[in-house]
């Protein structure tokens, strides 16, 4: 089998999106490329040693294709893991190894009207979608038309990672609908309350034949939540090959 390439990523930024569920933004340049080419929705493997350990994990571009060496990434801590706390004490310049881009978790082709459903760092891929998709840079609409919904879920408002980029682009292209719904709201939230499936539903039950022949959906986040949705997309009768998931767990 041929050698794995591996590349060098030098961080240039990163951004707090939640103090409360120690969450960041990253960005990053690839040293040895002028253009690093993925698909959307693709993640990429990092390297790093943990004492003489060799210790790779995956995680989602949270960025679509630029044509440039540049990508994104959104992560949270996990308690007593490794490389999440690798990556969130990393400072700006430092770099890290990685090979990729991996996955197939990316946009069916045609693309149809469709559900991206995400809790949590599972919004990193559906950024890279939706940048791709609705771009605010001037770059050409691709969505085809085509309704595309973002169901995002979380507890706590101060845990909608990324909602002022998902507000702008809502406001700029009506064909996408962004849906946020917080498990845990504070008594003040005005918004949606309950998990993502709930409202999914509600989406499938205002569509001709709930979405049955005319829709995709794209999940990802921990396996408990893809697994809830797998199973109500069932119970609507939609066929496995109208859903395309990722699980991080
Ligand atoms: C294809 C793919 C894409 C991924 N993309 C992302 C991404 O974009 N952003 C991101 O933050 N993570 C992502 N993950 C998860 C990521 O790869 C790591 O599992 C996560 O960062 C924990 O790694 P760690 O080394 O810090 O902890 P580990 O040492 O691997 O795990 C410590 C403990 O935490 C549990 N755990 C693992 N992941 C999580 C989690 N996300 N939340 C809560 N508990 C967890 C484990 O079961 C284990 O018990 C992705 C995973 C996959 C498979």
């Amino acid at each position: 089998m041929a050698e794995r390439q591996i590349y060098t990523a030098r961080l240039t930024r990163t951004e707090t999106l939640s103090d409360r569920a120690d969450c960041k933004h990253f960005e990053f340049e690839v040293e040895e490329l002028s253009n690093f080419d993925f698909t959307a929705g693709q993640f990429v493997s990092m390297l790093a040693k943990n004492n003489e350990k060799q210790m790779t994990r995956a995680y989602s571009l949270a960025s679509g294709p630029r044509g440039n060496n540049r990508f994104d990434l959104c992560l949270n801590r996990v308690d007593g893991g490794f490389f999440s706390n690798y990556l969130c004490d990393m400072e700006h310049g430092n770099v890290v190894h990685f090979h990729g881009p991996h996955g197939h978790f990316v946009l069916k082709n045609p693309l149809r009207d469709s559900v991206m459903i995400a809790t949590g760092t599972g919004v990193a891929p559906m950024r890279g979608f939706v940048e791709w998709l609705f771009p605010l840079d001037g770059g050409p609409d691709r969505s085809e038309g085509r309704d595309i919904w973002l169901v995002f879920g979380t507890r706590h408002e101060s845990e909608i990672y990324y909602r002022e980029y998902f507000e702008e682009v809502a406001r700029k292209y009506r064909n996408f609908h962004y849906v946020i719904t917080l498990s845990r709201p504070e008594e003040s939230w005005q918004g949606r309350r309950g998990y993502v499936q709930e409202h999914v539903k509600e989406i499938l039950e205002s569509r001709p034949e709930k979405g049955k022949s005319d829709m995709d959906a794209y999940i990802c986040g921990l396996n408990m939540m893809v697994s809830a949705n797998r199973k109500q997309l069932a119970e609507f009768g939609w066929d496995k090959k109208q859903i395309v998931f990722e699980r991080y767990d």
